[in-house]
């Protein structure tokens, strides 16, 4: 028989349902979405009064707060939970740690850590086996409270979760106040919308949470659709109707004989001592260089071909131009400007990054699309860096140039070559250029080609006179010519055979001189007859 009992009955029954064990502790496992393994466990309040049946934490938890009866329910659930701790030690169960919640007017009630850890000892339960579990809502009576009770757990050893987490107005202000160890995200406050603006918020949290090197733990997780979501961002630890429903003890005994487990570990681990607490902090001097300091700069988290932007500065946004916010970075897909073939580079670019860890660059077109700008196709030199790794998942930090002014006068310049190179071949000519001062020797692509010279020559006439490109019956006269030319004549004009089959070519030189007159360079030219 069931039936809800209503405010005044939980009331007055409250006091014989503590003495008679009518409240008592179910359990709920926690898994590894990745393994399969179990990773512990939380007591959830349950009240079957011996008339009115089940009742659920929704109807009495509230009642049993205003009336300040709570306190000692929890402490009766921290009994329980360490009695059922002590009893796998005894019978040599394998066993995980299991969460308790502590209520909003715990925090108020000063002997309650203390409470808490007198039962611990009592049981002798090592104190890894205990986690606490705090809402959000608990820093509302004001964070210096909460933070000290936060501090004499952490001074016994205790495991701090934020239960919860995103549900409230400030939970970011949150993270940064509260040194918790674990973060609770439960799947009701996505709106149950994992593709949209849920998906977005989560993602948020979570790559803020693997910033602060927290492990994350989801609740409510009920479909396999959600948990592959989850693990897909990086959130592996689950705890929801999918694996397990709230058992009572001996179901829940059975289960942890029967499956494996593992210790919580946070999903991310950053490399060397990048400090992500201050990077996240809004006041830190890291985010005042990254903001303001180094140059356009970009942090994106990397996984199996999928890139997210986490984070931009301001000189990104002003590299890039465009009128784009850094907003707009962030929300868009970063491959939406790239096409097929810069996002190869880019791609095999990362890989490389990954494979050596060190650093690399690229050189990526990109187009991008403003309201006010309109489209635009805009060269970006990236530079790349790891800072952070996990299982399959990167952190890069990574810094852009714009290039396309460069990229667009050495294109310029290629194709002023280019168009050289046609008109050269039409006239059959062979082009180079001489240093005076230096005796070197720069030759067309022709000649490179035709001749096999290198880029450049040194000491020249000399080593095309040994090669016998000029025949040795003219290498005086060509030795004297680069004399004539040091000594500053202005043109030199001749017929000669080139070549070991002795075609004859007109050869010219035409000098350039500075604006005291001294000669500078000579441009020699070669054309067959
Ligand atoms: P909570 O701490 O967030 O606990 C998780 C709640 O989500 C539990 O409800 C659990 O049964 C439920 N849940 C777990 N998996 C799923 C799922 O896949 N789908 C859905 N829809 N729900 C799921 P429960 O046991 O009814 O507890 C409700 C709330 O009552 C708890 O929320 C907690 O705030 C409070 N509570 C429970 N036990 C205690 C306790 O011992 N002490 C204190 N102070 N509060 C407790
Ligand atoms: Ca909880
Ligand atoms: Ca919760």
């Amino acid at each position: 028989m069931q039936k809800r009992m209503t405010s005044e009955e939980f009331i007055s029954h409250f006091d014989e349902a503590i003495k008679s064990g009518h409240i008592y502790s179910y359990f709920q496992p926690q898994f590894n979405h990745s393994t399969g393994r179990m990773t512990g466990a939380e007591a959830l309040m349950r009240w079957v009064d011996p008339e009115f049946g089940m009742q659920f934490p929704s109807d009495f938890i509230p009642v049993l707060e205003d009336e300040d009866l709570l306190y000692l329910a929890d402490i009766q659930m921290m009994e329980m939970t360490c009695r059922l701790l002590r009893y796998c030690i005894d019978n040599h169960y394998p066993l995980v740690p299991i969460s308790v919640n502590m209520s909003r007017n715990d925090i108020y009630k000063h002997e309650y850590v203390d409470e808490v850890e007198k039962i611990r000892v009592k049981y002798d339960i090592p104190v890894r086996y205990i986690r606490v579990e705090l809402t959000e809502t608990s820093a509302i009576g004001g964070m210096e409270l909460v933070s000290s009770v936060i501090k004499k757990f952490h001074n016994y050893g205790y495991i701090v979760e934020m239960d919860d987490f995103g549900s409230g107005y400030s939970s970011l202000n949150i993270l940064k106040d509260l040194d918790v160890d674990v973060l609770k995200l439960d799947m009701k406050f996505l709106s149950g919308n994992i593709g949209g603006r849920g998906g977005i918020i989560i993602r948020s949290i979570v790559q803020m949470a693997k910033w602060l090197q927290l492990p994350i733990i989801v609740e409510g997780v009920e479909t396999i659709e959600q948990a592959d979501f989850m693990k897909s961002i990086g959130c592996n630890y689950i705890q929801g109707y999918l694996y397990s429903k709230p058992l009572p003890q001996d179901e829940f005994l059975e289960k942890m004989k029967q499956t494996d487990h593992e210790p919580l570990n946070a999903s991310l681990f950053l490399i060397d001592t990048f400090d992500a607490e201050k990077f996240w902090d809004p006041r830190s001097i890291e985010t005042l260089i990254f903001s303001n300091f180094v140059g356009g700069a970009a942090i994106f988290s990397y996984k199996a071909g999928r890139l997210n932007v986490i984070r931009v500065n301001k000189k990104y946004v002003q590299e890039i131009g465009m009128n784009l916010s850094e907003k707009d970075f962030i929300d868009s897909d970063p491959w939406k400007c790239f096409d097929e073939n810069n996002k190869e580079i880019y791609l095999s670019t990362l890989e490389k990054v990954i494979t050596s860890m060190g650093e690399e660059q690229c050189d990526t077109w990109r187009t991008f699309n403003s309201k006010c700008c309109g489209e635009d196709r805009i060269c970006i030199r990236t530079n790349m860096q790891i800072i952070g790794k996990s299982e399959d998942e990167y952190l890069i930090y990574a810094m852009i140039r714009n290039i396309t002014a460069e990229k667009k006068y050495c294109n310029q310049i290629s194709e002023n070559e280019r168009r050289f190179r046609y008109a050269s071949e039409h006239a059959g000519l062979y082009a180079w250029e001489y240093t005076i001062s230096t005796k070197e020797m720069r030759p067309c692509f022709r000649c490179m080609r035709d001749l096999g010279l290198p880029a450049l020559v040194e000491n020249y006439p000399e080593p095309v006179i040994a090669s016998g490109i000029f025949p040795s019956d003219y290498a005086d006269m060509y030795r004297d010519w680069h004399r004539q030319l040091a000594e500053g004549v202005e043109h030199l004009e001749a017929v000669i055979p080139l070549t070991t089959a002795r075609i004859p070519f007109t050869v010219k030189y035409t000098t350039e001189f500075d604006e005291n007159g001294r000669p500078l360079k000579a441009y020699g030219s070669a054309t067959p007859v």
